[in-house]
């Protein structure tokens, strides 16, 4: 009987996506052709939450002290799990909405919209969260240190890939900018007098070539010279680089840290010269909940999309649902658009054409269905929250052991 229930009710989500489809289709291709960079997303925050508000959800903007940020909450019967749907709209400088983040933001719309039509009796309560600022930024990090993601039981979103995967990873990371400071003087005339500050950022970059040899497969330090000096004819004064360093978690990353911020220290001091080290928001890797994840791709299999798993190895990179992930059970699967990847001029043809909004569609579709399934069926829902306690326990565990 509940099964057949949530069959009927499911095929209502899915007719309800797909009456919203012309809706969803015009927002998501407006985004598209008006990029916002991260934190300047206002005109996206107005056209997501705009449908969110009319179909009778309670609109906050501005929460986490992030003003193109959203909270849109149905409150439905009040009663457990509290589920978020996560939008992210930010653009990237040059190639637009070349990661497809018009389609994500636009899904989780979608996706709530057609649950609150299908669903009027949905016991739970409904949350799109607007994520500002992935690309750069980090507006979830932020959104985590200010409590927004405390009181709730599940969190998913979807990204456009060149692959349908549920479970792939993410390193943890985070950015460090190396300003090194020497003492100008002509290079000719009076060397002597000059420390160059150009001298200690190139011994920096051959210390932490030195030591990638020592450093675990799935470690990463990348870097670029942002400011090298203004004339060959002058001592360097000042030159500064900017690296990201990723490992496999934050635990790991710590290592990384300290033995890449020795090596520029001491690049430095070799030559007399000093180093400030400013760091960015730290990253955690991803922590996927297997049982959302397998809840999620029974879905997809029941929307006739195939699923493929993700690479063994690398393929990898970082994203701040990884601090999410540390907060409550969280997946970010991935919905395949064509053959382009991320951050390429393709990528953001497809995310515009019809291509994306065929994976708009789904991943609403998908993401409804689960949420549906999250509201409505305990045991799937009580085995989401103890993989995720368990989890929390084991961490925790792992660190009074050191
Ligand atoms: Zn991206
Ligand atoms: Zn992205």
């Amino acid at each position: 009987m509940a099964k057949e229930q949530a069959k009927q009710q499911k095929e209502a989500i899915r007719q309800t996506v797909d009456a919203l489809d012309g809706q969803l289709r015009a927002i998501a291709q407006r985004i598209h052709a008006n990029p916002e960079l991260s934190f300047h997303e206002h005109q996206a925050q107005g056209w997501l939450t705009e449908p969110l508000e009319e179909a009778g959800f309670q609109v906050e903007k501005g929460i986490a002290g992030l003003p193109t940020s959203f909270r849109a909450t149905w409150e439905g019967s009040g009663s457990e799990p509290t589920v978020a749907l996560l939008a992210e709209y930010d653009a990237l400088p040059a190639i637009g909405h070349a990661c497809g983040h018009n389609l994500i933001g636009t899904a989780a719309v979608g996706a709530a919209l057609a649950l609150k039509e299908a669903c009027p009796e949905l016991p739970g309560k409904i949350i799109v969260l607007g994520t500002p600022a992935e690309e750069e930024g980090g507006g979830k990090i932020i959104m985590c240190n200010e409590g927004v993601f405390d009181a709730i039981d599940a969190v998913m979103m979807v990204h456009p890939q060149n692959k349908t995967m549920v479970l792939r990873g993410a390193l943890a990371c985070v950015d460090a900018t190396f300003t090194f400071h020497g003492r100008q003087a002509h290079a000719s005339s009076a060397p002597e007098k000059g420390i160059s500050a150009l001298d200690a950022m190139i011994n920096a970059f051959v210390a932490i070539n030195s030591l990638r040899q020592f450093m675990k497969e799935d470690v990463r330090v990348h870097g670029i010279i942002t400011k090298g000096g203004d004339a060959p004819n002058v001592v360097p004064e000042l030159c500064e680089a900017v690296f990201i360093l990723r490992a496999a978690n934050v635990e790991e990353l710590k290592t990384v840290r300290e033995k890449v911020y020795r090596a520029v220290r001491h690049a430095a001091e070799g030559v007399e010269a000093a180093v400030d080290i400013t760091e960015g928001l730290i990253y955690a890797e991803r922590n996927n909940n297997r049982a959302l994840a397998g809840m999620f791709r029974d879905n997809l299999e029941q929307l006739g999309i195939e699923v493929v798993e993700p690479p063994a190895k690398g393929g990898i990179g970082s994203s701040d649902i990884g601090n999410v992930g540390q907060v409550t059970a969280t997946i970010h699967p991935y919905i395949r658009l064509g053959d382009a990847t991320t951050h390429t001029p393709e990528f953001c043809r497809l995310a515009g054409a019809e291509e994306g909004m065929i994976e708009l569609n789904q991943a609403a579709k998908a993401m409804a269905m689960t949420a549906y399934d999250l509201c409505t069926d305990a045991e799937a829902f009580t085995q989401v929250r103890q993989e995720f306690e368990q989890w929390k326990q084991e961490r925790n565990g792992g660190a009074i052991h050191g």
